[in-house]
Protein backbone atom coordinates (compact mmCIF):
# COMPACT_ATOMS: atom_id res chain seq x y z
CA UNK A 1 0.00 0.00 0.00
CA UNK A 2 1.11 3.40 -1.09
CA UNK A 3 2.06 5.30 2.36
CA UNK A 4 0.32 9.04 2.34
CA UNK A 5 2.45 11.74 3.10
CA UNK A 6 1.04 15.33 3.62
CA UNK A 7 2.62 18.69 3.59
CA UNK A 8 1.59 21.50 5.07
CA UNK A 9 2.38 25.58 4.08
CA UNK A 10 1.60 28.34 5.90
CA UNK A 11 0.17 31.96 4.46
CA UNK A 12 0.90 34.18 7.75
CA UNK A 13 2.27 37.89 7.53
CA UNK A 14 3.19 37.69 11.26
CA UNK A 15 4.11 34.82 13.39
CA UNK A 16 1.42 32.48 13.70
CA UNK A 17 1.66 30.79 16.45
CA UNK A 18 1.85 34.15 18.67
CA UNK A 19 -0.68 36.20 16.83
CA UNK A 20 -0.12 39.94 16.35
CA UNK A 21 -2.81 41.85 18.23
CA UNK A 22 -1.75 40.13 21.35
CA UNK A 23 -2.35 42.37 24.29
CA UNK A 24 -1.31 39.70 27.04
CA UNK A 25 -0.43 41.89 29.97
CA UNK A 26 -3.82 43.13 29.82
CA UNK A 27 -5.20 39.63 29.55
CA UNK A 28 -3.48 38.30 32.48
CA UNK A 29 -4.49 41.24 34.70
CA UNK A 30 -7.89 40.74 34.01
CA UNK A 31 -7.51 36.51 34.27
CA UNK A 32 -6.05 36.90 37.46
CA UNK A 33 -9.12 37.47 39.25
CA UNK A 34 -10.76 34.59 37.48
CA UNK A 35 -11.76 31.21 39.05
CA UNK A 36 -11.80 28.09 37.12
CA UNK A 37 -15.34 27.56 39.24
CA UNK A 38 -16.38 30.12 36.31
CA UNK A 39 -15.86 27.61 33.43
CA UNK A 40 -19.49 26.40 31.54
CA UNK A 41 -19.45 23.79 28.95
CA UNK A 42 -22.21 23.01 26.82
CA UNK A 43 -22.51 19.97 23.96
CA UNK A 44 -25.40 20.60 21.74
CA UNK A 45 -26.56 19.68 17.85
CA UNK A 46 -27.57 22.03 15.44
CA UNK A 47 -27.05 23.10 12.07
CA UNK A 48 -26.43 19.42 11.08
CA UNK A 49 -23.47 19.26 13.28
CA UNK A 50 -21.70 19.13 16.82
CA UNK A 51 -21.32 22.25 18.21
CA UNK A 52 -19.07 22.69 22.10
CA UNK A 53 -19.46 26.11 23.83
CA UNK A 54 -16.82 26.66 26.59
CA UNK A 55 -17.66 30.21 28.31
CA UNK A 56 -15.47 31.61 31.65
CA UNK A 57 -18.28 33.87 32.95
CA UNK A 58 -19.42 34.08 36.14
CA UNK A 59 -22.99 34.08 34.53
CA UNK A 60 -22.02 30.83 32.04
CA UNK A 61 -25.33 28.65 32.45
CA UNK A 62 -27.44 31.79 31.38
CA UNK A 63 -25.16 32.40 28.51
CA UNK A 64 -25.07 28.90 27.36
CA UNK A 65 -28.72 29.11 27.33
CA UNK A 66 -28.41 32.30 25.33
CA UNK A 67 -25.80 30.98 22.93
CA UNK A 68 -27.77 28.35 22.20
CA UNK A 69 -30.93 30.28 21.29
CA UNK A 70 -29.03 32.75 18.68
CA UNK A 71 -28.01 29.38 17.29
CA UNK A 72 -31.73 27.74 16.89
CA UNK A 73 -32.80 31.15 15.71
CA UNK A 74 -30.63 31.45 13.19
CA UNK A 75 -31.06 27.32 11.68
CA UNK A 76 -34.42 28.74 11.67
CA UNK A 77 -33.90 30.96 9.14
CA UNK A 78 -30.86 30.40 7.30
CA UNK A 79 -31.62 25.79 7.28
CA UNK A 80 -31.78 24.35 3.65
CA UNK A 81 -34.05 21.83 5.04
CA UNK A 82 -36.50 23.05 7.55
CA UNK A 83 -39.44 24.19 5.47
CA UNK A 84 -40.73 27.49 6.71
CA UNK A 85 -36.84 29.09 6.87
CA UNK A 86 -36.10 32.17 4.84
CA UNK A 87 -33.65 29.59 2.52
CA UNK A 88 -36.73 27.85 1.90
CA UNK A 89 -39.07 30.52 0.65
CA UNK A 90 -36.71 31.84 -1.42
CA UNK A 91 -35.80 28.53 -3.00
CA UNK A 92 -39.48 27.62 -3.20
CA UNK A 93 -39.88 31.14 -5.20
CA UNK A 94 -37.23 30.84 -7.63
CA UNK A 95 -38.26 32.07 -10.94
CA UNK A 96 -41.65 33.27 -9.04
CA UNK A 97 -40.85 36.51 -7.34
CA UNK A 98 -38.89 38.20 -4.78
CA UNK A 99 -39.42 36.85 -1.15
CA UNK A 100 -38.53 39.58 2.12
CA UNK A 101 -35.80 37.73 4.65
CA UNK A 102 -34.88 38.56 7.85
CA UNK A 103 -31.96 41.14 7.99
CA UNK A 104 -29.38 38.53 9.46
CA UNK A 105 -30.47 36.06 5.85
CA UNK A 106 -29.94 39.39 4.13
CA UNK A 107 -26.41 39.62 6.06
CA UNK A 108 -25.39 36.18 5.40
CA UNK A 109 -26.73 36.20 1.34
CA UNK A 110 -24.78 39.68 1.04
CA UNK A 111 -21.86 38.29 2.40
CA UNK A 112 -22.20 35.44 0.25
CA UNK A 113 -21.86 37.66 -2.49
CA UNK A 114 -19.08 39.07 -1.70
CA UNK A 115 -17.05 36.05 -1.14
CA UNK A 116 -18.45 35.36 -4.90
CA UNK A 117 -16.86 38.51 -6.35
CA UNK A 118 -14.21 38.39 -4.24
CA UNK A 119 -13.06 34.73 -4.83
CA UNK A 120 -14.03 35.65 -9.11
CA UNK A 121 -16.67 32.50 -8.51
CA UNK A 122 -15.24 29.94 -6.84
CA UNK A 123 -17.52 30.56 -3.67
CA UNK A 124 -21.02 29.81 -5.25
CA UNK A 125 -24.07 29.75 -3.06
CA UNK A 126 -25.83 28.83 -6.37
CA UNK A 127 -24.26 25.28 -6.72
CA UNK A 128 -26.59 23.77 -4.11
CA UNK A 129 -29.11 22.49 -7.51
CA UNK A 130 -25.29 20.20 -7.89
CA UNK A 131 -24.65 19.45 -4.45
CA UNK A 132 -27.93 17.84 -4.32
CA UNK A 133 -27.19 15.82 -7.22
CA UNK A 134 -23.91 14.18 -5.54
CA UNK A 135 -26.74 13.77 -2.58
CA UNK A 136 -24.56 16.02 -0.15
CA UNK A 137 -27.61 16.91 1.69
CA UNK A 138 -28.65 16.10 5.23
CA UNK A 139 -30.94 12.79 3.52
CA UNK A 140 -29.45 12.78 0.42
CA UNK A 141 -29.06 9.54 -1.53
CA UNK A 142 -24.63 10.01 -1.95
CA UNK A 143 -24.24 8.85 -5.85
CA UNK A 144 -21.83 9.86 -8.84
CA UNK A 145 -24.67 11.68 -10.96
CA UNK A 146 -24.58 11.12 -14.35
CA UNK A 147 -22.65 13.15 -16.68
CA UNK A 148 -25.95 14.50 -18.90
CA UNK A 149 -27.49 15.37 -15.53
CA UNK A 150 -24.54 17.57 -14.91
CA UNK A 151 -24.33 19.41 -17.63
CA UNK A 152 -28.13 19.64 -17.36
CA UNK A 153 -28.08 21.37 -13.86
CA UNK A 154 -24.73 23.75 -14.62
CA UNK A 155 -27.30 26.31 -16.35
CA UNK A 156 -28.78 26.62 -13.22
CA UNK A 157 -25.72 27.26 -10.63
CA UNK A 158 -25.36 30.95 -11.88
CA UNK A 159 -24.43 33.44 -9.09
CA UNK A 160 -25.44 36.77 -10.84
CA UNK A 161 -28.71 35.28 -11.39
CA UNK A 162 -29.15 35.31 -6.97
CA UNK A 163 -30.41 38.95 -7.12
CA UNK A 164 -30.77 40.68 -4.01
CA UNK A 165 -32.44 44.13 -2.92
CA UNK A 166 -30.84 45.65 -0.19
CA UNK A 167 -33.63 48.27 0.67
CA UNK A 168 -36.56 46.12 -0.31
CA UNK A 169 -34.79 43.20 2.60
CA UNK A 170 -35.56 41.15 -0.91
CA UNK A 171 -34.17 37.94 -2.27
CA UNK A 172 -34.70 36.24 -5.86
CA UNK A 173 -33.48 33.69 -7.58
CA UNK A 174 -34.42 34.40 -11.11
CA UNK A 175 -34.73 31.25 -12.35
CA UNK A 176 -36.88 28.15 -11.75
CA UNK A 177 -34.66 25.64 -10.66
CA UNK A 178 -32.30 27.46 -9.31
CA UNK A 179 -31.44 26.60 -5.33
CA UNK A 180 -29.62 28.59 -2.72
CA UNK A 181 -27.37 26.92 0.00
CA UNK A 182 -25.73 28.50 2.77
CA UNK A 183 -23.72 25.57 3.99
CA UNK A 184 -20.27 27.48 3.08
CA UNK A 185 -21.08 30.23 4.91
CA UNK A 186 -23.60 30.25 7.13
CA UNK A 187 -21.38 28.85 10.06
CA UNK A 188 -19.16 31.28 9.96
CA UNK A 189 -21.65 33.80 10.27
CA UNK A 190 -23.22 32.03 13.41
CA UNK A 191 -19.96 31.54 15.38
CA UNK A 192 -19.94 35.77 14.66
CA UNK A 193 -23.15 36.40 15.91
CA UNK A 194 -22.96 34.32 19.16
CA UNK A 195 -19.58 35.70 19.83
CA UNK A 196 -21.03 39.54 19.33
CA UNK A 197 -23.94 38.56 21.60
CA UNK A 198 -21.27 37.10 24.23
CA UNK A 199 -19.18 39.98 23.86
CA UNK A 200 -22.33 42.57 24.39
CA UNK A 201 -22.96 40.24 27.73
CA UNK A 202 -19.89 41.10 28.71
CA UNK A 203 -17.64 37.15 28.09
CA UNK A 204 -13.78 38.15 27.26
CA UNK A 205 -13.22 34.13 27.14
CA UNK A 206 -14.55 31.51 25.49
CA UNK A 207 -14.29 28.95 23.18
CA UNK A 208 -17.04 28.15 20.12
CA UNK A 209 -16.52 25.15 18.17
CA UNK A 210 -19.44 24.71 15.64
CA UNK A 211 -18.43 21.38 13.97
CA UNK A 212 -14.91 22.80 13.60
CA UNK A 213 -16.06 26.56 12.58
CA UNK A 214 -14.26 27.48 15.80
CA UNK A 215 -14.34 31.26 17.67
CA UNK A 216 -11.52 32.02 20.26
CA UNK A 217 -12.73 35.03 22.35
CA UNK A 218 -9.93 35.79 24.58
CA UNK A 219 -8.08 33.35 25.90
CA UNK A 220 -7.89 30.35 28.60
CA UNK A 221 -8.48 31.02 32.29
CA UNK A 222 -4.76 31.15 32.82
CA UNK A 223 -4.02 34.10 30.43
CA UNK A 224 -2.61 31.30 27.72
CA UNK A 225 -4.10 31.43 24.44
CA UNK A 226 -6.18 29.03 23.20
CA UNK A 227 -4.87 25.95 21.27
CA UNK A 228 -6.52 24.84 18.36
CA UNK A 229 -5.31 21.76 16.59
CA UNK A 230 -5.34 21.82 12.81
CA UNK A 231 -6.69 18.13 11.84
CA UNK A 232 -4.55 15.67 9.74
CA UNK A 233 -6.82 15.16 6.64
CA UNK A 234 -5.70 11.50 6.31
CA UNK A 235 -6.27 10.69 10.14
CA UNK A 236 -9.00 11.81 12.66
CA UNK A 237 -6.84 11.20 15.43
CA UNK A 238 -4.10 12.96 14.58
CA UNK A 239 -3.28 16.68 14.13
CA UNK A 240 -0.68 18.83 11.46
CA UNK A 241 -0.59 21.42 14.31
CA UNK A 242 -1.19 23.39 16.96
CA UNK A 243 -2.22 27.11 16.33
CA UNK A 244 -2.20 29.36 19.53
CA UNK A 245 -4.75 32.32 18.86
CA UNK A 246 -6.81 35.17 21.31
CA UNK A 247 -9.47 36.72 19.68
CA UNK A 248 -9.70 35.14 15.95
CA UNK A 249 -11.93 32.72 14.06
CA UNK A 250 -9.90 29.04 12.82
CA UNK A 251 -12.34 27.77 10.07
CA UNK A 252 -11.42 24.48 7.99
CA UNK A 253 -12.58 23.20 5.08
CA UNK A 254 -11.79 19.98 3.40
CA UNK A 255 -13.05 17.03 1.34
CA UNK A 256 -11.98 14.35 4.01
CA UNK A 257 -15.22 16.37 6.69
CA UNK A 258 -18.34 14.97 4.49
CA UNK A 259 -17.39 12.37 1.26
CA UNK A 260 -18.50 8.70 -0.02
CA UNK A 261 -16.64 6.20 -2.58
CA UNK A 262 -17.84 5.05 -5.62
CA UNK A 263 -15.77 1.84 -7.28
CA UNK A 264 -12.70 3.09 -5.44
CA UNK A 265 -12.86 6.68 -5.96
CA UNK A 266 -13.62 9.45 -3.23
CA UNK A 267 -15.72 12.20 -4.04
CA UNK A 268 -16.32 15.16 -1.49
CA UNK A 269 -18.85 18.07 -1.00
CA UNK A 270 -17.11 20.96 -1.81
CA UNK A 271 -17.57 21.50 -5.73
CA UNK A 272 -15.97 23.20 -8.50
CA UNK A 273 -18.99 25.28 -10.14
CA UNK A 274 -16.91 25.45 -13.27
CA UNK A 275 -17.19 21.30 -13.72
CA UNK A 276 -20.14 20.45 -11.68
CA UNK A 277 -17.81 18.04 -9.86
CA UNK A 278 -15.47 17.66 -6.55
CA UNK A 279 -13.18 20.02 -6.45
CA UNK A 280 -9.76 18.31 -7.50
CA UNK A 281 -7.34 20.94 -6.50
CA UNK A 282 -4.48 19.12 -4.78
CA UNK A 283 -5.72 20.65 -1.80
CA UNK A 284 -6.70 18.00 1.31
CA UNK A 285 -7.60 21.08 3.48
CA UNK A 286 -7.64 24.83 4.29
CA UNK A 287 -7.71 26.45 7.13
CA UNK A 288 -8.31 30.09 7.18
CA UNK A 289 -7.35 32.01 10.62
CA UNK A 290 -9.41 35.81 10.74
CA UNK A 291 -10.79 37.88 12.82
CA UNK A 292 -14.16 38.02 10.60
CA UNK A 293 -15.53 33.98 11.14
CA UNK A 294 -18.04 34.80 7.99
CA UNK A 295 -15.03 35.81 5.40
CA UNK A 296 -13.23 33.43 6.86
CA UNK A 297 -16.23 30.54 6.38
CA UNK A 298 -16.39 31.81 2.63
CA UNK A 299 -12.88 31.84 2.39
CA UNK A 300 -11.57 28.39 3.45
CA UNK A 301 -14.48 26.65 1.32
CA UNK A 302 -13.55 28.97 -1.73
CA UNK A 303 -10.02 28.35 -1.55
CA UNK A 304 -10.59 24.89 -1.32
CA UNK A 305 -11.96 24.73 -4.75
CA UNK A 306 -8.56 27.39 -5.88
CA UNK A 307 -5.85 25.02 -5.63
CA UNK A 308 -2.54 26.22 -3.63
CA UNK A 309 -1.35 28.40 -6.20
CA UNK A 310 -4.56 30.24 -6.87
CA UNK A 311 -4.64 30.54 -3.29
CA UNK A 312 -1.61 31.93 -2.38
CA UNK A 313 -1.95 34.75 -4.70
CA UNK A 314 -5.07 35.52 -3.09
CA UNK A 315 -3.34 35.56 -0.44
CA UNK A 316 -0.51 37.86 -1.38
CA UNK A 317 -3.47 39.99 -3.00
CA UNK A 318 -5.46 40.26 0.02
CA UNK A 319 -3.06 39.69 3.35
CA UNK A 320 -6.21 40.21 5.53
CA UNK A 321 -6.03 36.73 6.75
CA UNK A 322 -3.32 33.68 7.42
CA UNK A 323 -3.80 30.54 6.22
CA UNK A 324 -2.71 26.45 6.09
CA UNK A 325 -2.63 24.63 3.44
CA UNK A 326 -2.83 20.60 3.80
CA UNK A 327 -1.36 19.42 0.15
CA UNK A 328 -0.61 15.58 -0.54
CA UNK A 329 3.38 15.36 -0.13
CA UNK A 330 5.11 15.58 -2.95
CA UNK A 331 3.18 18.47 -4.96
CA UNK A 332 5.63 20.46 -3.40
CA UNK A 333 5.27 24.39 -4.68
CA UNK A 334 6.87 27.52 -3.65
CA UNK A 335 4.06 29.95 -2.79
CA UNK A 336 5.17 32.87 -0.79
P1 LIG B 1 -17.54 24.26 4.02
O1 LIG B 1 -17.55 23.09 4.92
O2 LIG B 1 -17.68 25.58 4.70
O3 LIG B 1 -16.37 24.26 3.06
O4 LIG B 1 -18.85 24.19 3.14
C1 LIG B 1 -19.16 23.09 2.34
C2 LIG B 1 -20.62 23.17 1.97
O5 LIG B 1 -20.84 24.33 1.16
C3 LIG B 1 -21.09 22.00 1.14
O6 LIG B 1 -21.61 20.97 1.95
C4 LIG B 1 -22.17 22.63 0.26
O7 LIG B 1 -23.39 22.72 0.99
C5 LIG B 1 -21.65 24.02 0.04
N1 LIG B 1 -20.77 24.16 -1.14
C6 LIG B 1 -20.20 23.18 -1.91
N2 LIG B 1 -19.43 23.72 -2.88
C7 LIG B 1 -19.49 25.08 -2.72
C8 LIG B 1 -18.92 26.18 -3.42
N3 LIG B 1 -18.11 26.03 -4.47
N4 LIG B 1 -19.23 27.43 -2.97
C9 LIG B 1 -20.04 27.61 -1.91
N5 LIG B 1 -20.61 26.61 -1.20
C10 LIG B 1 -20.34 25.36 -1.60
MG1 LIG C 1 -16.87 27.46 4.35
Amino acid sequence: MKLRKILVLVLSVCFLLTGCTEKRAEAIGRLEAQQETDRHEMTTFAMDTIMDFTIYHEDGEELLIDAEQEIRRLERLLSITMEDSDISKINKNAGVAPVEVAADTMAVLTKGQEAATLTHGAFNMAISPIVKAWGFTTDGDKKVPEKETIEGLLPYTKEENIVLDGEAQTAYLAEAGMLVDLGGIAKGYTSDAVTNILREKGVVNALISLGGNISAMGSKSDGKPWKIAVENPLDANDYVGLLEVRDKSVITSGGYQRFFEENGKRYHHIIDSETGYPAESGLLSVTIISENGTMADGLSTALFVMGLEEAASYWREHKDFEAIFVTEDGDRKSVV
